[in-house]
């Protein structure tokens, strides 16, 4: 498979390169050249199929002959150490579980499978790989703990200082090894200039061999596929048309969900669920799309005024507005209404939500009232405990923190702080790589 940029057609490279660069030369995002169906023989035997069978099938289809079929078969057992269960919220209305992981969210796919693909080149090249990551929170602790002890990687977290949850940070700074965390002084934004400013310094480039693990890199997206296949098989037998509702930020889950539908998935419908940074469905509603500084709120790893993803959502319409606008509809919540859903479902369901997948619940349940004979899922993103204060505030009652977050929170915080100044970190950054 040949992976092409969003800006230019004809630039095509090879799998190792997408992934290695991320992003294209022209600042174009990678897109596999094609998006086969897969076969009916799949599709008849899928609810039979456990989820890393289902994986390693969806997987082949996307990257093709481009590694050995071993190594795909090894990356993915990597990836998928654990389940994403659908379970009944609602009669007709499915949470998706996809918090099950080490980190407890989504992106811990991505990031394992991402890890699982650049420890496969490093093996093909003399030079360690430095991953430089700037984060909010939930992708340095996903990224972070999906490298460590990888052989020939190197990461490095970029965070702001007292600007990242307590949770979130010890899952970044208790690692050591091949895991170091900056705490930088300043704000998210300045983690990710100085990310940005690395990757322009040519004397950098040309002693490190320096990559990003954001989510733009195509290797995170193709394992986001896998679980909207896996979510199918575990309906079994269904007669309704389906809808999922993705709450979104740089969209990246909701165009692996389009990918999924592409390959052949009967998904009849999607809903992008959005907080305040409602950029996507106002787009859906007036066609104009207009990039703004994002929003603070309670879903906070969907605080996003310009989403990355969105070019890849036009390609795969074909740049058709009608189209696209057709098959996915646009709902936008207020951090009140969050709330009140997810004391709303813990009170009538028993069913604690994140605020993400709140956002998710609600967008789902905006759809059904008009198109009351879908069967709907709603992908939950987070686990409740990972936004403790918040779930906790809203539904008045203490939560349960699971064990694996209770282990990170035993561990001993180890950062280096450094100030905004590029310099600084220009210099600071050779002395950390052995
Ligand atoms: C990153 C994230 C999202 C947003 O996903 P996108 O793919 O960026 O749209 C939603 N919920 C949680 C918990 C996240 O960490």
């Amino acid at each position: 498979m040949k992976y092409y940029s969003t800006h230019d057609k004809n630039h095509r490279v090879s799998l190792q390169q997408a992934v290695v660069h991320g992003l294209a030369p022209d600042n174009g995002l990678y897109m596999p050249e094609s998006i086969p169906k897969l076969s009916d023989r799949f599709f008849k035997t899928l609810p039979d199929k456990n989820f890393k069978e289902i994986s390693l099938e969806v997987a082949k289809n996307l990257i093709g002959n481009d590694i050995p079929e071993v190594e795909l078969q090894r990356i993915i057992d990597h990836t998928i150490q654990f389940d994403a269960p659908l379970v009944e919220v609602e009669s007709n209305i499915f949470s998706l579980e996809l918090f099950h992981g080490p980190t407890l969210a989504f992106k811990d796919f991505g990031a394992r499978f991402l890890s699982g693909l650049l420890g496969y080149f490093a093996k093909q090249q003399s030079k360690e790989i430095t991953i430089l990551v700037a984060t909010s929170g939930d992708t340095g602790s996903a990224v972070a703990n999906a490298f460590f002890n990888v052989a020939g990687t190197r990461v490095i977290v970029l965070y702001p200082s007292g600007k990242v949850s307590e949770a979130q940070e010890k899952q970044f700074t208790t690692l050591g090894g091949n895991i170091t965390a900056l705490e930088v002084s300043g704000t998210f934004d300045d983690c990710q200039r100085l990310v940005k400013q690395a990757f322009l310094d040519r004397e950098l480039k040309k002693s490190l061999f320096l990559t990003s693990a954001n989510s733009i890199n195509i290797a995170r997206l193709i394992p986001q596929s896998f679980y909207y296949f896996g979510a199918y098989a575990q309906l079994k037998q269904n007669d309704k048309p389906v809808v999922v509702c993705v709450p979104s930020g740089n969209f990246g889950n909701l165009t692996a969900g389009l990918m999924a539908k592409k390959m052949g998935l009967p998904i009849d419908a999607f809903v992008a669920a959005t907080n305040a940074n409602d950029i996507v469905p106002e787009y859906l509603r007036t066609q104009q799309f207009k990039v703004r500084a994002s929003k603070q709120t309670i879903s906070n790893a969907m605080d996003v005024g310009n989403p990355s993803n969105f070019v890849r959502m036009l390609e795969l319409f074909g740049n058709d507005f009608q189209k696209l606008s057709a098959q996915i509809f646009g709902s936008t919540f207020s951090d009140e209404a969050t709330k009140e859903a997810m004391r709303l479902v813990d009170s009538n369901s028993n069913y604690i939500m994140d605020p993400h997948g709140a956002v998710g619940y609600l967008g789902l349940k905006e759809f059904l009232k008009t198109h009351s004979d879908f069967t709907g899922i709603f992908l939950e993103t987070a686990h409740p405990a990972k936004f403790a204060d918040v779930v906790e505030d809203a539904i008045q009652k203490q939560i349960e923190i699971p064990d694996r977050l209770k282990e990170f929170m035993k561990g001993e915080k180890k950062s280096i702080l450094i100030s905004t100044d590029f310099d600084e970190f220009r210099l600071l950054l050779p002395t950390l790589i052995t």
